[in-house]
């Protein structure tokens, strides 16, 4: 490992300052020191964040709820206000990893944490995310993480983060510090498409330090929850995800949320599933018609092709499960009042 200079900060404008060209912020280290060690990244220098007063979970006066960039993925995790009016993301979080690493990482880590392409962890391979021009080795190599939705000649990887998949369906705000001051960023723009820069994750500017996530209110995430599939029951990447929530009135869709995970190089909201389901009976024809819907963008090697039925079987089942729980929660509402 490349010897690097390290610098602890005490206050958000102390990282601000001390941050120099090269160096790198490190909160929980659970990715950032794989990385170095791997030889995946060089750096010149560390600030360690870790100890920033950054760790609470607040209600904001308009009812959104504030997540410092150093709370912990297990505390928001078992935080009431996230498993009360966000069980989803709870969820999330609880599915990620294991107990020990959700006790280092961060928020704000978690948010910049990179892919798990097998090639971008192997420094002995062309990878345009790791080495910009290389040339992509999964397009024609082992595809099985690879992307179904908004992948581009440049790189078909997907994002690893189960926390970000709850976090898009939620319409999360992440708030950031810069020399410029503060900026926040709605979640459907933090994270990048590769495009033509796979090696760019998120628009986020050189130096901005992430402070918060900001998660408002939304009624309907009260009834939700998140789904993932891999291939251990725990401690395995999402081969695809869903974090998905539902309102029915009368038996017609009112509102849905939907996201998926380890389809895209970004977390995927699916647009197109929730548009057409919206206004309709909530019934298992229109559950597959919405997944078809998105799924019509689809594009599939040989290698992972097998995410589409498994990633339209699991939004059904989602789905179902929701209508499920709402019935028996509906019933035993109208039990009590009888
Ligand atoms: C074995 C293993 C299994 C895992 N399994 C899963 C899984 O199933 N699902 C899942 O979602 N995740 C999984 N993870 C990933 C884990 O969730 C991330 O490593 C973790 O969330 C990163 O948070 P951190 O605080 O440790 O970040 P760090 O490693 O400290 O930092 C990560 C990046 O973020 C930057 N950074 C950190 N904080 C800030 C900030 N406040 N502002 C600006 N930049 C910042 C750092 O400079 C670095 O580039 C796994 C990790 C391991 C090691």
């Amino acid at each position: 490992m490349k010897p690097f200079d390290f610098q602890r900060a005490d206050t958000v404008p102390d990282a601000l300052g001390k941050l120099a060209p090269g160096g790198a912020y490190l909160a929980g280290g659970t990715n950032l020191v794989d990385h170095l060690r791997a030889g995946i990244r060089e750096v010149d220098q560390i600030v360690d964040v870790s100890r920033l007063d950054l760790t609470e979970i607040t209600e904001t006066s308009g009812g959104s709820v504030r997540v410092g960039a150093m709370v912990k993925n297990s505390d928001m995790a078992a935080h009431p206000f996230i498993r009360e009016r966000y069980p989803m993301l709870s969820e999330a979080l609880l599915a990620a990893a294991s107990g020990q690493i959700r006790n280092m990482a961060t928020t704000g880590g978690n948010l910049l944490q990179r892919t798990r392409c097998v090639y971008f962890y192997d420094p002995t391979t062309p990878c345009n995310k790791r080495e910009p021009g290389t040339g992509c080795s999964a397009i024609a190599g082992f595809g099985k993480y690879n992307a179904l939705f908004g992948a581009s000649e440049h790189c078909v990887t997907t994002h690893p983060s189960d926390m970000c998949v709850a976090l898009a369906a939620l319409d999360a705000v992440v708030v950031v510090e810069g020399q410029g001051g503060e900026r926040r960023i709605p979640f459907a723009e933090f994270h990048r498409l590769p495009g033509d820069t796979p090696e760019i994750d998120t628009n986020l500017r050189g130096g901005e330090l992430i402070t918060a996530v900001e998660l408002p209110p939304v009624p309907v995430a009260a009834h939700s929850t998140y789904r993932k599939v891999r291939e251990r029951a725990s401690y395995a990447f999402a081969l695809v995800s869903v974090a998905g929530a539902l309102h029915l009135e009368g038996g017609n869709v009112k509102e849905v949320r939907l996201a998926f995970g380890g389809v895209a190089h970004k977390p995927w909201r699916a647009q197109k599933a929730e548009a057409y389901l919206t206004g309709r009976p909530a019934t298992p024809e229109n559950f597959r018609a919405a997944i078809e819907a998105e799924l019509a963008d689809a594009q599939t090697g040989p290698e992972n092709a097998f995410k589409v039925p498994m990633l339209r079987n699991t939004v059904i089942s989602v789905l179902e499960e929701l209508v499920e729980n709402r019935t028996a929660q509906r019933r035993a509402e109208q039990g009590g009042a009888a």
